[in-house]
């Protein structure tokens, strides 16, 4: 049977879930939206999501036409619909449709797309054997530009650095800010541990997506005893680093073996990291919202 699509207050099978061709969302990316995840019939911190999502819809002045507690139903009813325990859920909230100016006050009412299905980003043996990655040419917005931290559906830059990647023979590349600063990867936060077992990733202001996976592995690393430090670092400490991960909810969390060529490490996932790994998939078996009664 077809996956049934939440749209506009409705659900729909897949074939039939349609938005406008003037929908400001596909004209201008002119929207927002959230990837979120169930594991094992919860959904794995939904009100940070949902928090996320209506800042992000509060930077632009994009109405949310549900509450959050009528947007956290619809998300947990799109899940039992689908009759899923392990999904990923995108959910899209777009100005809607307007005319072919840019003025947002000609679109009346926001769209609303919730989407719940299965997804794999990287194969299997790349947990198991780590990701090669690159350093990007692409930098990075400013905030004084597009605000890294609004999660809006303008990922152009995002997916140059995928290209980057792509184009590098590697599945993923690393994104620098103009000051050279270390920030992300295409959609994704990263972690290095360095020559004292610290635990290093970079701080929001330095203009990332403050990802949910990467505040949990923050909270997970900090009841392990490691020191975690939210500190800007450069491409020299991503080169001398001892491990090197990378965190998200698709992602989840997937060890780096080497960057730009050089090996991380021993070329092989380190201690830290598969701990960490391990930690975190106990974690989000046991936390969440129930989806099932
Ligand atoms: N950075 C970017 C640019 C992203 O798109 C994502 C995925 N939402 C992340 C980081 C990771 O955030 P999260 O752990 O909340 O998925």
């Amino acid at each position: 049977m077809s996956i049934q699509i939440y749209i506009d207050g409705v659900f729909r099978p897949k074939e039939e879930a349609k938005v406008s061709v003037f929908d400001h969302g596909y004209l201008y990316g002119d929207g927002v939206f959230e990837g979120t995840r169930a594991y094992n019939g919860r959904i794995f911190k939904l009100q940070e999501h949902l928090e996320r999502l209506y800042e992000s819809a509060r930077h632009i002045l994009l109405d949310i036409p549900l509450s959050m507690e009528e947007m956290k139903e619809a998300t947990l009813e799109t899940v039992r619909r689908n009759n899923l325990h392990d999904a990923y859920i995108r959910t899209v909230v777009s100005r809607g449709a307007g005319d072919l100016g840019l003025d947002p006050r000609k679109c009346t009412r926001a769209s609303m797309v919730i989407i719940a299905d299965k997804i794999s980003l990287f194969p299997q043996e790349f947990y198991d054997r780590g990701l090669e990655v690159v350093t990007a040419v692409t930098r990075q917005r400013t905030a004084d530009t597009m605000e890294p931290r609004i999660k809006s559906l303008n990922y152009l830059n995002n997916i140059l650095v995928k290209i980057e990647a792509a184009q590098a023979g590697v599945m993923e590349a690393i994104v620098l800010n103009t000051q050279g600063y270390v920030v992300e990867g295409s959609g994704c936060n990263i972690f290095i541990i360095n020559k004292n077992g610290e635990l290093i990733t970079p701080p929001p202001y330095l203009g990332i997506l403050e990802g949910i996976t990467r505040n949990t592995v923050i909270e997970i690393a900090g009841q392990e005893g490691l020191t975690v430090k939210e500190l800007p670092f450069t491409r020299h400490d991503l080169y001398i680093s001892r491990e090197c991960f990378l965190t998200g909810t698709a992602a989840e969390l997937i060890p780096v073996i080497s960057i730009d060529r050089r090996t991380v490490g021993e070329g092989i996932p380190g201690a830290v990291t598969r701990n960490l790994m391990r930690k975190f998939h106990d974690y989000v078996q046991h936390n969440g919202t129930p989806v099932y009664p």
